[in-house]
């Protein structure tokens, strides 16, 4: 399993997960056009794209699902509460999959298991990818309110993780918002904070976990460096020594090779366990 974040933030997110020959996009935050050339960057053409997961409606996350749809062919995979509340985006011409939090589903050599989280959308979903063949099992967790136990359930035994740190507390304090923008924000329906990250990746820490990419981060209230910092001391304080990394919003990450990370690290101890 590959996988890239080709963009993340609150104007645009996107992930590209290759297993085998399948080849998914987790969300559609950028037009079809920034998306074709996102993906161009990591070596996959628009056309190869197998399907399209949308896991909620904000705009942030559906912004080129129609045209991209539309323009390749791509099945778009969308529970029915997205689907109304993305009604604009389509017109009727689209291969719609419907599918549902809790009932996993298979897209060519990867299974879906998308699970309920508690974000501020009509019918928001995150989702644990798992390439059949190798066994490679991602997370993908970015708008996320707060990590429920279910959330935690879902996630666990992910050999990679892509996980939402969105803002500093500290930052958000004095960011140039409206206190009722800050208040949703920080909500338990809102953004998880570098801290409340770093808490849940020790929450979700296993052996088997070789890397984590920090996404989401907001413009305004974080900065890449504060959520590696705070997350890697938490990590690095029980003894983890995977790759860590953060999304940007104008550029892909590489496109991680999970397998070979997995071969890599070979079996490490955790001061956890
Ligand atoms: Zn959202
Ligand atoms: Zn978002």
């Amino acid at each position: 399993m590959k996988v890239s974040v080709l963009g993340s933030g609150s104007a645009g997110n996107a992930v590209l997960v290759v297993a085998g020959e399948t080849r998914l996009l987790i969300d559609a935050g950028f037009s079809a056009r920034d998306l074709a050339r996102r993906l161009a960057r990591v070596g996959c053409e628009p056309h190869a794209i197998d399907g399209i997961l949308i896991t909620h409606d904000h705009g942030d996350h559906t912004r080129g699902m129609g045209v991209y749809a539309r323009r390749h062919g791509t099945p778009l995979y969308v529970t029915d509460g997205t689907r109304r509340a993305c009604g604009k985006l389509l017109r009727g011409a689209e291969e719609i999959r419907p599918y549902r939090a809790g009932h996993p589903f298979e897209i060519g050599a990867v299974r879906v298991e998308p699970f309920v989280t508690v974000h501020d959308a009509a019918d928001p979903v995150g989702v644990a990818v798992v390439d059949r063949d190798t066994g490679c099992r991602l997370g993908v967790a970015t708008d996320l309110g707060r990590p429920t136990a279910g959330i935690r359930h879902a996630l666990s035994g992910a050999h990679m993780l892509v996980l939402e740190a969105n803002h500093d507390a500290g930052l958000l304090h004095c960011a140039p918002y409206p206190p009722s923008v800050k208040a949703r924000i920080a909500s338990s329906h809102g953004h998880l904070s570098n801290e409340a990250a770093a808490r849940f990746a020790l929450d979700l820490m296993h052996d088997g976990l070789v890397g984590i990419v920090l996404a989401h981060l907001s413009r305004e209230s974080n900065d890449g460096r504060i959520a590696a910092e705070v997350v890697g001391r938490a990590l690095r304080g029980v003894g983890w020594r995977g790759l860590l990394e953060v999304a940007r919003q104008d550029e892909p990450t590489p496109l991680y090779d999970v397998v070979a990370l997995r071969e890599r690290r070979g079996p490490t101890q955790l001061a956890l366990f």
